[in-house]
């Protein structure tokens, strides 16, 4: 069942001009998705724009400004971003980090509503806008319903992240039907529908940027993993797939592969497994989730990142080369 809970979505929040401007020099760097963005002075209230005076500054609902004194209103919208899975783990690193870098993020989860409402808060407390969102990414309803939610909210999607994942591992011989279903559902079917669903809105822009959380495994596979293997490297063929599809509607889709990343997902390994896993990482170490946004977050954001589509990026400490 798919829910909204935009406990900050109507909410008016404080910004500041000089931290307004950090980010749109930051959001600018997204062209050519968002061209027109200039730099703010002298803010006015429009009676249908967000924004309302307070004492202690501007207080918005980043969603459109207007520029006193330039003639005609000039719209300022920061790039909105739906990252499916961003309660924990790496979808939370991305969703902090586009929500940090200025763009207005739908926070999708499963389960962890306290820990997804954590995420929406801390990209409120960093002056951005987050709304969390409890779906299904396998359900097609919970999918249509979020990408609503966000066009409902902001009025468009302007970047998906599809990280939303499970693990469910087995020797293939004692894999049973619905521990691979369950992975290719959420995996691979999730990938599926949620692209569709925003790229609906992104043809109709004619810009959009879609980046696939795969994994190496789906490059390499990996014993005790057919279902999830299955599921990566679907996805990094869905999107080449979907790359050649869209490429003529402005819209780039790329996939980042991790190698092992410090998560909960990594986290319920073991020791045993985590000592044999690190020797064959020649960097020594697990990943950060930190560094897999710092990736996203350039394919998503950066103009330089606007010429590259239908590839695969891996991030692995050097495990697969
Ligand atoms: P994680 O810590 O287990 O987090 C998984 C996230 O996915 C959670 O936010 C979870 O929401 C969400 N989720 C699970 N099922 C969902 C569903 N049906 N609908 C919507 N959201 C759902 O995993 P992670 O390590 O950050 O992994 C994130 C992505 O990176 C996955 O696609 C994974 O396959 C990929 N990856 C991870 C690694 C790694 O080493 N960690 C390596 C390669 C690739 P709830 O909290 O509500 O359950």
């Amino acid at each position: 069942m798919a829910s909204l809970t935009a406990s900050n979505c109507a909410a008016l929040r404080t910004v500041n001009f000089a931290a307004a401007n950090r980010k749109i020099a930051q959001i600018r760097q997204w062209s050519p998705i968002l061209t027109h963005l200039r730099p703010l002075s002298g803010l006015r209230c429009g009676s249908n724009h967000s924004f309302s005076s307070s004492s202690s500054g501007v207080r918005a609902q980043v969603a459109t400004l207007e520029q006193a004194g330039t003639g005609a209103p000039s719209k300022v919208d920061a790039p909105v971003v739906v990252v499916t899975g961003a309660s924990r783990g790496i979808g939370r690193a991305i969703a902090l980090s586009l929500g940090k870098a200025g763009c207005k993020v739908l926070v999708n989860y499963a389960r962890s509503s306290e820990e997804a409402e954590e995420v929406s808060k801390e990209i409120e407390a960093f002056g951005g806008q987050a709304i969390t969102f409890k779906g299904n990414v396998s359900n097609e309803d919970d999918v249509e319903s979020m990408i609503k939610a966000a066009v409902n909210t902001w009025g468009t999607v302007d970047i998906l992240i599809n990280n939303a994942g499970i693990t469910k591992d087995g020797l293939l011989m004692r894999m049973k039907k619905s521990q691979w279903q369950d992975v290719i559902d959420i995996n691979l079917t999730g990938v599926f529908l949620c692209t569709q669903a925003a790229a609906k809105i992104m043809m109709k822009n004619r810009k959009g940027r879609i980046i696939n959380i795969a994994s190496v495994v789906g490059l390499v596979g990996n014993v005790g993993q057919a279902n999830y293997s299955a599921a990566k490297a679907g996805v990094i063929g869905l999107t080449k797939t979907v790359a050649k599809e869209y490429s003529s509607r402005g819209i780039t889709v790329n996939a980042v592969a991790p190698g092992f990343i410090a998560s909960d997902m990594t986290a319920k390994l073991g020791n045993d497994i985590e000592k044999k896993i690190l020797e064959t990482i020649p960097l020594g170490r697990y990943g950060q989730p930190e560094e897999v946004a710092g990736l996203v977050e350039f394919l998503a954001l950066n103009q330089a990142a606007s010429y590259i589509t239908g590839q695969v990026l891996t991030i692995d400490g050097g495990m697969v080369m």
